[in-house]
């Protein structure tokens, strides 16, 4: 199972992305966790990029591709090529470029998962998160700038993969086991499809209104 988590900020990509991992036995690449990890190792890589974090922007996109091809050589060579990835594409320069590195590896993504959230509750959560574990970009100033910037950059990459056939929008305002249960059943209700469906020929998911069609007792 090969799956691009696109996610505004606070939607909870890191805490279902793991959990994805875990069902389907995948590795779970996270570009913020990895780019994190570089700046409290101090290395050449993690002082080039920490400003960029420190003020909520995009790092070079050359520096997290170079970063997400070696993770997928990795994953082909111990995992049999499976992952999540989350935290990547952040742009459409991304989403193409990382296509190109999925041929050229033969690990394309089979499914785009789309986390939906407002603002207002992203911004709420992002708040709770810094005073639990004081994250440099989780001040009021920088998530509204991630937030514009998610808006403006990332979300149109969504409309990308729903015309190519491989995406599955969630509600994420639910509480995280109600989220994952919603992923886990559409990702194992598309897994016999994969291999024998072409993208063309499949049509994006939206699971965008289960939460209010079944109520939210
Ligand atoms: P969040 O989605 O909550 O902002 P992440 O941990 O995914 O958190 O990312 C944190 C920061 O890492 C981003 O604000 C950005 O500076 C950098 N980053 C992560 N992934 C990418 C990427 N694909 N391209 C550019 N910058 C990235």
């Amino acid at each position: 199972m090969r799956v691009l988590l696109v996610a505004p900020p606070g939607a909870g990509k890191g805490t279902q992305g793991a959990l994805i991992a875990t069902h389907f036995g995948i590795p779970h690449i996270a570009t913020g966790d990895l780019l994190r990890d570089h700046v409290a190792r101090r290395t050449e890589l993690g002082q080039a990029v920490q400003e960029h974090l420190d003020r909520g922007e995009l790092v070079p996109d050359a520096v997290v591709l170079d970063m997400v091809r070696d993770a997928f050589i990795e994953s082909r060579t111990s995992n049999g090529g499976g992952y999540v990835l989350d935290g990547m594409p952040r742009n459409m320069t991304q989403a193409r470029a990382l296509y190109e590195i999925g041929r050229s590896l033969e690990m394309t993504a089979d499914v785009a998962l789309h986390l939906k959230a407002d603002d207002e509750e992203l911004t709420r959560r992002l708040l709770a998160r810094a005073a639990l574990e004081g994250r440099s970009d989780d001040t009021e100033e920088v998530i509204r700038r991630r937030l514009a910037l998610y808006h403006e950059v990332t979300h149109p990459i969504v409309d990308w993969y729903a015309e190519r056939g491989i995406l599955v929008s969630v509600d994420a305002v639910q509480p995280v086991q109600r989220v994952a249960r919603q992923i886990l059943t559409a990702l194992e209700a598309m897994r016999p499809l994969i291999d024998h469906v072409p993208e063309h020929a499949r049509r994006p998911i939206d699971l965008t209104s289960l939460g209010t069609a079944f109520g939210h007792a």
